[in-house]
């Protein structure tokens, strides 16, 4: 499962950082369009972080919308769905963001 191996990253990277010390949260931001399913991810969060510093910690996730640009009419627009249609009707988009999946802060006891 693709959110195991970004739970196990995420509590990976926490550890690296603060040590075994205990932390109270996470917050992550999984952009829209990353494919991450927030729900899994809780999921295997509760998972991974059994034995660790983790343990007790809150897990907060922020989903901001993506944004592409779309080569046909090169109108610029916010984008939900990983399903990639610009409002003309053209496939042809160049994401600028929404795929991100980033640790925006650790709160440690
Ligand atoms: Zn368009």
């Amino acid at each position: 499962m693709h959110e195991l191996a970004i739970a196990e990253s995420v509590v990976g990277a926490v550890v690296d950082k603060v040590g075994d010390g205990a932390v109270v949260a996470v917050r992550v931001e999984i952009g829209r369009l990353s494919g991450v399913v927030a729900d899994s991810l809780r999921f295997c969060f509760e998972v991974v972080v059994n034995g660790t510093g983790l343990q007790d910690a809150r897990l907060d996730i922020d989903e901001p919308s993506g944004r592409a640009y779309c080569r046909t009419c090169g109108d610029e627009f916010e984008l939900d769905d990983p399903i990639m249609l610009c409002p003309c009707g053209s496939a042809d988009l160049e994401v600028l963001s929404g795929q991100q999946l980033r640790i925006i802060s650790v709160e440690v006891v």
